[in-house]
């Protein structure tokens, strides 16, 4: 069916800059493991690319996210608040620390943590909240923040999705107390697997420092104050990073085409209300790590075919996730339901988003997508 066109994937790296020489240099130096000059200047350059003071690498987003609940001190007996509406990291690593996710649900048009629904999860044993940048869209921290300072509750940012995005004009890992980033290949910018955390805290910053490295003192070589774990970056993922890094702007850019594109060509199937098209907050700049739609309310029963006849027309997309509480590892925690996360994970999907998108492919991924729509 689609005869000789090549199939398009949902997400692709795009590794057109100067990572390759930099992972020569890996090999030339023989540095590959964590000691070597890369690890360093990657963390410097995303510090400064956020806003921040400290930028600690790990080996990928849920270490990162471990390390960074972690080092809030988060433990037994603990509740994090998260969105159901996530990836199943972000609860895991709560549990990691054998503490309890409480879930609450989401906006519907940013698909974001609900800042009221934070309100009503809130419990003595509230430890702290944990937003999602979902897709690539900032969550709304502004009422966030307030909740956590009236609370005193911890705000990690769960910017796995969202590395560049922007909140009221600030880059997203540097409006909390901590954020972290993942570097998977289908990420905004990728090192392999690899991961990394933001903060202002310098105490915080020494800790996560501390027990990324198997919990050494620096201090005293082979001393172990503390328990810690083997989180680190390797020297040669940090040379992808920087390589990634130096050329984010352009990265963006190529998003921001992908985004516009689909968002001119989808107007007239959002018009025959079949579909929504994503929103970007006035207060936002989202990255589109992946652009999500939504099929019009009604047509979530067709989503699955919607999805299977782009697959037969060569078009890889994904459903949007599972909200958490769904999942047999979490069911226990669904209550009565989170409606507006059910609602928007039964009709939502991504589409292909990645900066190699042609104009071509992108006519391809909308007319195969109206053709399911009639
Ligand atoms: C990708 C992702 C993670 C985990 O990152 P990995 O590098 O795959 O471990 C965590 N949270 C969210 C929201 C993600 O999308």
């Amino acid at each position: 069916m689609s005869g000789s066109l090549p199939r398009i994937p949902v997400a692709q790296p795009v590794l057109d800059g100067r990572e390759f020489e930099y992972v020569k240099e890996c090999f030339d130096t023989n540095w590959i493991a964590s000691n070597g000059p890369f690890v360093e200047r990657f963390e410097r350059q995303f510090a400064d690319y956020c806003g921040v003071k400290h930028a600690i690498a790990a080996n990928n987003g849920t270490t990162a996210l471990h390390l960074a609940l972690a080092g809030l001190g988060v433990g037994e007996g603990d509740e994090v608040i998260v969105p159901t509406l996530t990836y199943i990291a972000t609860a895991n690593t709560v549990k990691y620390c054998n503490a309890s996710p409480v879930f609450v649900d989401n906006d519907p048009r940013t698909l974001n943590i609900d800042p009221e629904a934070i309100l009503r999860a809130i419990t003595p044993r509230t430890k702290g909240i944990i937003p999602v940048h979902l897709y690539g869209h900032p969550a709304d921290m502004d009422p966030i923040r307030e909740i956590a300072a009236a609370h005193g509750l911890f705000v990690l940012e769960d910017a796995a999705e969202a590395t560049g995005a922007s909140y009221k004009g600030r880059k997203v890992g540097s409006v909390s107390d901590v954020a972290s980033f993942s570097f998977f290949g289908n990420k905004i910018i990728t090192t392999g697997e690899g991961g990394m955390l933001t903060t202002d805290d310098d105490e915080l910053a020494k800790t996560l420092r501390l027990l990324r490295g198997q919990g050494m003192d620096p201090e005293r070589r082979y001393w172990f104050p503390v328990i810690g774990f083997n989180y680190r970056m390797t020297n040669v993922a940090a040379a992808i990073g920087l390589g990634q890094l130096e050329r984010i702007e352009h990265h963006l850019a190529a998003r921001q085409r992908v985004a516009r594109l689909y968002h001119d060509r989808l107007g007239r199937l959002e018009a025959a209300g079949k579909i929504v098209r994503p929103t970007s907050e006035n207060w936002a700049e989202h990255v589109y790590w992946m652009y999500t739609i939504l099929l019009a309310p009604g047509l979530g029963p067709h989503r699955d075919r919607v999805m299977s006849e782009m697959d037969a027309a060569g078009i890889e997309t994904r459903p949007v996730f599972h909200p958490l509480h769904t999942l047999p590892p979490y069911r226990d925690l669904a209550g009565a339901g989170f409606p507006v996360a059910e609602d928007c994970a039964a009709r939502g999907i991504n589409l292909p988003t990645y900066g190699l998108l042609t104009e071509g492919d992108i006519d391809r991924v909308v007319s195969a997508l109206e053709k399911s729509l009639g």
